[in-house]
């Protein structure tokens, strides 16, 4: 009796020891598929999450980020730009896209690049439109900082790099204090981002030498690739300031491209001096107010008036047109 009781319970035991490890089996099989599921909805939700841009507004979090995208992201790029965005940023984003892992465009409009205040105060906004474009156009990352990130305070804005000659030519001698301006937030984004390459446009060209410059005086290793000017189909380089000008201006405009044009297929037999002076007088027959046009070393931006069989060179212009100035360029060689 007192062995049947034994093997009663023992048969009790084992069933409910089965029982527990059927129901332990079911709970780990239940926990198994839920964290099946919860993990591919967390792969699921995080590749659609990788799919949106990301908009950092503070360095620190974008820093961060990035550093932690660098693990399975390897080159970084970067298209920094003061919004309005049209096909010119977009085609520096597509070429981000196609050379690095991850690309990341910044906008600022910087106060200390605008020698004139009325300029700086009608520069074309346009970001919920831009946002839209950068997300079509497969960027990665916006950096959107206010002035207090970028600038903290007083000492922030003092211009400490001694950029050359190349900064006191054309853009530098009509725009006093234009490049140093320039450098402070390039300086200062490129220590926030940290790029691998940095995706400049050629519209802006001395802009383009100026920041090579600056790269080797930082001491980065970030490569400079200076993209092809974009054109609206009269030939007008694009540009966010060309929204503000109405369509018949917009239409004149298009003469600053044809006169580069018509410069450098002169410039093989007559003298630039005499070229220079009859387009001047043309564009300011049309309305235009010309800062200057003139033909450069491509490489040193000295002025020259003759360019050398072989020389690689450049014609640079600036104008106004009812306010609006308006640069574009022409390569030599
Ligand atoms: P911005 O917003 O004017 O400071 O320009 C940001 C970047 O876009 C600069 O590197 C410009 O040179 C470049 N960019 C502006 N317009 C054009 C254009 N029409 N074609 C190519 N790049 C451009």
């Amino acid at each position: 009796m007192a062995m049947n009781k034994i093997l009663f319970f023992v048969d009790i035991y084992k069933w409910l020891f089965n029982l527990n490890r059927f129901l332990a089996g079911g709970k780990v099989t239940i926990f198994f598929f839920i964290l099946q599921c919860k993990t591919q909805c967390w792969t699921q939700l995080q590749a659609i999450y990788t799919l949106f841009m990301k908009i950092f507004k503070e360095s620190e979090s974008l820093n961060v980020y990035l550093n932690t995208q660098r693990i399975i992201a390897n080159k970084v790029g970067f298209v920094p730009t003061m919004g309005a965005l049209h096909e010119g940023h977009l085609s520096l984003i597509r070429r981000s896209t196609q050379t690095a892992d991850i690309t990341v465009c910044s906008i600022f409009v910087n106060p200390l690049q605008f020698n004139n205040t009325e300029d700086f105060r009608k520069y074309p906004k346009t970001l919920e439109n831009d946002i839209m474009l950068l997300e079509q156009s497969g960027c990665d990352v916006l950096f959107m900082p206010g002035e207090k990130e970028i600038y903290p305070d007083e000492a922030s804005r003092i211009p400490h790099y001694e950029l050359g000659y190349a900064a006191t030519v054309l853009e530098g001698k009509f725009r006093p204090g234009h490049f140093e301006g320039v450098c402070l937030v390039v300086e200062k984004l490129l220590n926030i981002v940290n790029p691998d390459f940095l995706f400049l446009g050629q519209k802006d060209f001395q802009q383009c030498i100026i920041i090579e410059r600056l790269i080797q005086l930082m001491n980065k290793n970030t490569q400079l690739i200076i993209c092809p000017i974009v054109r609206e189909e009269s030939g007008l380089a694009m540009s966010s300031r060309n929204l503000r000008l109405s369509s018949s201006e917009r239409k004149t405009a298009a003469a600053i491209y044809q006169h580069l044009v018509w410069i450098k297929e002169k410039l093989t037999t007559d003298n630039f001096k005499d070229l220079q002076k009859k387009a001047i007088s043309e564009l300011e027959e049309m309305g235009f107010k010309t800062d200057y046009l003139e033909l450069a070393n491509r490489n040193t931006l000295e002025l020259i008036d003759v360019c050398k069989k072989g020389e690689e060179a450049i014609i640079l212009i600036a104008v106004f047109l009812n306010g609006v100035r308006l640069i574009d360029n022409q390569l030599i060689n």
